[in-house]
């Protein structure tokens, strides 16, 4: 039976510092001190000049707030889970066949809070409903562990609540932070200074096509294709790996750069990539919209017929109104989300006519388009498949900087024609 941490692929340095500080935090609970040293860092002989309370412990042992990062896919929230998993396991290391490991590991943990924000930011109310929950006692006599996913989607308000929370810690209570980097546009200098930082990497393909095989029993001609082609984003790996839809919306992107025939095929191009992108984020949406509605009426008590009915469905609509706002701004999320999972396989085709046209001994990204960007790299040289190259990654850049995505792509389009 493997323990919590199997799952985080290619991430040795941070696995082996998870384990030291989940360690520390069962020595603080065995000591029983923690009550009396709210700010952990006295937990770890090792970190004997650490005096302030609140600090954060520079080298091992435990404290409580912590924040991971690394680039999309490469784990953070599953480093967060497993880590939750380790400070709840009976045995303090993550066994992952104790109660406490097995509950944390399927989300129904009492004391692990998990706040995963479905539309562009998290608000100051959830925030600090959260913050007012994490510092109950823990029910299992352990750690209260709030994970907090995309905690670059905090708003000032929200951040404003969750650092007056890590500034004073309950004494029993952990916060996991999960963002890409800890750029202040991600994380507030001020959250990131309470905060320990565990950097992820992007894993290698080899240890991402052992994971698909090892656990999601795929066999390993397809795990290493899946593996290269999602470019070390593990959940990417695997979808393709597993979903037929998912690898024809790959073929279809991995075929732009040769019907890129002339200016109206350029707009064509940019129009069905701008609609398949809409469409994969209906389709993932569509469902939670539809079942969100449903139980929010049945909350309301729609379709009652009492005297009170209908003075409750006017109260109602603000509550409808609310929530098709979030559904609207979570449907946002997903269409930017596909657009840029279509970019980032776009950019690795031209990034593999590049190490192509400058002989790199490197494998290509799509094996199975090789042959295309090994003609793209004859005709456009080291020089024009570096542009359009950066045509690409000029596009995504455009779209995270709010510019509108059809302009954007229209653009980039042009340029990849035109070279
Ligand atoms: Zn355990």
């Amino acid at each position: 039976m493997p323990d919590v941490f199997a799952d985080l692929v290619g991430q040795d340095e941070a696995v082996v510092e998870l384990r030291r500080a989940a360690a520390a935090a069962a020595a603080v609970l065995r000591a029983g001190v923690a009550d009396r040293a709210p700010a952990l860092v006295a937990a770890d002989p090792a970190s004997g000049d650490e005096s302030a309370p609140g600090a954060v412990d520079p080298s091992t042992g435990m404290t409580h707030a912590w924040i991971f990062t690394g680039p999309p896919g490469s784990g953070r929230s599953v480093a967060a889970r497993a880590f939750a998993a380790a400070l709840q396991c009976r045995h303090g290391t993550g066994c992952g066949q104790c109660p406490g490991c097995h509950t944390t590991m399927g989300g129904t943990h009492a004391d692990v809070r998990m706040v995963v924000p479905e539309g562009l930011s998290i608000g100051v109310g959830e925030m600090r409903a959260l913050v007012l929950r994490a510092a109950s006692t823990p029910s299992g006599g352990r750690w209260q562990v709030v994970i907090i996913e995309d905690a670059d989607r905090l708003t000032e308000a929200a951040g404003n609540a969750l650092l007056k929370a890590i500034e004073e810690p309950p004494p029993r209570t952990v916060f996991l932070l999960c963002a890409p980097s800890t750029h202040p546009d991600d994380i507030s200098v001020t959250i990131r200074s309470r905060c320990r930082v565990v950097p992820l990497r992007q894993p290698p393909a080899a240890a991402v096509a052992e994971v698909l095989v090892r656990r999601d029993g795929i066999a390993p001609d397809v795990a290493q294709w899946a593996a290269a082609a999602a470019q070390g984003h593990v959940g990417r790996a695997r979808r393709l790996a597993r979903d037929p839809e998912a690898r024809k919306r790959r073929e279809a992107v991995l075929a732009v750069p040769r019907r890129l025939t002339g200016v109206g095929a350029a707009f064509d191009a940019a129009s069905a990539l701008i609609e398949a992108a809409e469409a994969e984020a209906a389709a993932s949406v569509t469902e939670a919209d539809t079942a969100e509605r449903a139980a929010l009426e049945t909350a309301l008590g729609a379709g009652g017929t009492g005297r009170g009915a209908a003075g409750a469905m006017r109260g109602a609509a603000g509550q409808l109104k609310e929530l098709e706002k979030r559904q609207k701004s979570r449907a946002t999320r997903a269409q930017r989300d596909a657009l840029d999972r279509a970019l980032v396989d776009l950019a690795g085709f031209y990034r593999d006519a590049l190490t192509m046209a400058l002989r790199a001994p490197v494998a290509p990204v799509h094996t199975d388009t090789a042959a295309l960007a090994g003609a793209g790299a004859q005709k456009w040289d080291a020089e024009g498949a570096l542009r359009r190259l950066e045509a690409v990654l000029a596009c995504r850049a455009a779209i995270e900087a709010n510019v509108k995505p059809r302009i954007a792509v229209e653009a980039m389009m042009l340029a990849l024609w035109k070279g």
